[in-house]
C-alpha cells in the first residue's frame, strides 16, 4: 500500500482508503471486511454509511486500532430511525456526533466534515446558523484535529477554502464528472482542475468520493463515455489529480474489498487510463493529465509530474518549484525525439512544452 502525507498535520494517508455508503452484510460481514482493510494496510474511513448498523461493525473492529486508523467523521448526517438522514440542525448533528464519539470508543475524530454542501444557502445556513462555529470550538478543544468539508460543487468549495481553516476535502473526481458528464458533473474542466490545484497550493488534501461515476463508468452499457473503464483504471486517474490523498471505493463486502486492494498489485498498464483521450471535449484537447501514457521518454523524463509541478507553480503553488528542483531528470533533458507526442492521446505538444517549462524553472535551479 501507498501512503501520502496530509499536509497539514503530516498523517500518512493510505492511497486507497474506505467509503462506507455500501457497507451491508450481517455485523460480522461487515466487521470481517473493515478487518481486511486494516490488515491489508488501509488506515483511513469514512463514517458515512446509509444506515446506522455500520457503526456498530467499526465500533468493533476498530478496538485496539484506534492509533492506526483515520476517520472522517460528517457533521450533517444523522440516522435516526436507523436509515441516513441529511440535516443542518444543531442539535441532532451535535447528538450524532457525541453518540458516534462514544459508540467508537474514542474522543477525537481525525477529520470533522460539513457533510454534503452544494449550494450558497446551505453554505450561508452552515457558516452563520451555528453548525460551523459548533466544529470551530470542537477544534480549538482538540476533538476534531482537522477540519474539512465534502461537496460536488467546485464554487462552493471555493468559497470554503477561502476560510483558510479546512485541512481535507471530501469531492467527487471521476474524467466523467472532470469532463461534465453525468449528475454530479458540476462546473467547467478547467473550473474543477483549478479547484484541485488550489487545493495543493493551500495543503488542502482530498479524499475522492464517486471514484467511478456511482458504478457507471464500469459498464459499458451505462459509461458516461460509452466504453467501460476498469476500478484500476479509475483509481490511477483520481491518485494523478492534484492534491489527491486518497480514494474512496464504496465497498459492499469482501469480493468488493479485494476487487479494490487489486489496485496494489497492478501494473502500469492495468492502471493506464490514457483511453479517456478518445473521448475528451474540445476545451481539454492539448491540456496534459499527467497520465504517463507517453513513456517511456528516451530522455528519462517524468512527463506527467513535470508537467503537474508546472501548472501547480503556475496556478502559484510555491512549494512546486522546490519538487521540481528534486527531480533527478529536469526538462531541459528533453532530446525533443517527438515519441511522447505521437503516444499522447490528449495531443499535447510536448516538445515546446518542456521547452517552455525548463525555461520557466531556470530560475528556481
Ligand atoms: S503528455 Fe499526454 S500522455 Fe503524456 S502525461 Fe501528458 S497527457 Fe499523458
Ligand atoms: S520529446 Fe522530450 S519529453 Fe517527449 S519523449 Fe522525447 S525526450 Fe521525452
Amino acid at each position: 500500500m501507498e501512503y501520502r502525507t496530509l499536509p497539514h498535520g503530516g498523517e500518512k494517508i493510505s492511497v486507497i482508503g474506505l467509503g462506507s455508503g455500501s457497507l451491508c452484510g450481517t455485523e460480522q460481514e461487515m466487521m470481517d471486511v473493515i478487518l481486511a482493510a486494516i490488515q491489508r494496510g488501509i488506515n483511513y474511513f469514512d463514517m458515512a454509511p446509509s444506515k446506522k448498523a455500520p457503526f456498530y461493525a467499526y465500533a468493533k473492529a476498530f478496538a485496539g486500532y484506534r492509533e492506526n486508523i483515520m476517520m472522517q467523521m460528517h457533521f450533517g448526517a444523522v440516522y435516526k430511525g436507523g436509515n441516513y438522514g441529511w440535516t443542518r440542525n444543531l442539535n441532532d448533528i451535535r447528538e450524532q456526533f457525541t453518540w458516534e464519539l462514544k459508540l467508537l470508543n474514542t474522543d477525537y475524530t481525525d477529520v470533522g466534515f460539513i457533510h454534503c454542501i452544494d449550494d450558497r444557502e446551505d453554505l450561508d445556513e452552515v457558516m452563520n446558523g451555528g453548525i460551523w462555529a459548533y466544529m470551530k470550538a470542537l477544534q480549538a478543544e482538540g476533538t476534531i484535529r482537522h477540519l474539512g468539508f465534502s461537496s460536488h460543487n467546485p464554487d462552493i468549495a471555493r468559497r470554503i477554502l477561502d476560510t483558510g481553516l479546512v485541512d481535507m476535502m471530501m469531492f467527487s473526481i471521476n474524467p466523467a464528472y472532470d469532463y461534465r458528464k453525468g449528475d454530479y458533473a458540476i462546473g467547467e474542466v478547467e473550473e474543477r482542475a483549478t479547484l484541485y490545484r488550489e487545493c495543493e497550493q493551500m495543503g488542502v488534501g482530498i479524499s475522492v468520493m464517486k471514484p467511478f461515476a456511482g458504478g457507471q463508468l464500469l459498464d459499458a452499457k451505462t459509461s458516461l463515455f460509452k466504453r467501460a473503464l476498469t476500478h484500476e483504471q479509475c483509481f490511477q486517474y483520481a491518485l494523478d489529480r492534484p492534491a489527491v490523498m486518497t480514494v474512496l471505493p464504496g465497498v459492499r463486502n469482501m469480493q468488493d474489498l479485494e476487487t479494490a486492494l487489486r489496485y496494489v498489485s497492478a501494473s502500469s498498464e492495468e492502471k493506464d487510463y490514457s483511453v479517456i483521450g478518445e473521448f475528451t471535449p474540445q476545451d481539454a484537447k492539448g491540456v496534459c493529465v499527467y497520465c504517463n501514457h507517453c513513456q517511456p521518454c528516451p530522455g528519462g523524463l517524468d512527463i506527467g509530474l513535470i508537467n503537474k509541478y508546472y501548472d501547480l507553480a503556475l496556478a502559484g503553488d510555491e512549494m512546486a518549484a522546490g519538487h521540481y528542483r528534486k527531480l533527478p531528470v529536469k526538462a531541459d533533458a528533453c532530446i525533443r525525439c517527438g515519441h511522447c507526442e505521437l503516444r499522447c492521446p490528449f495531443h499535447v505538444k510536448q516538445e515546446t512544452r518542456m521547452e517552455e517549462i525548463a525555461d520557466y524553472f531556470k530560475k528556481y535551479l
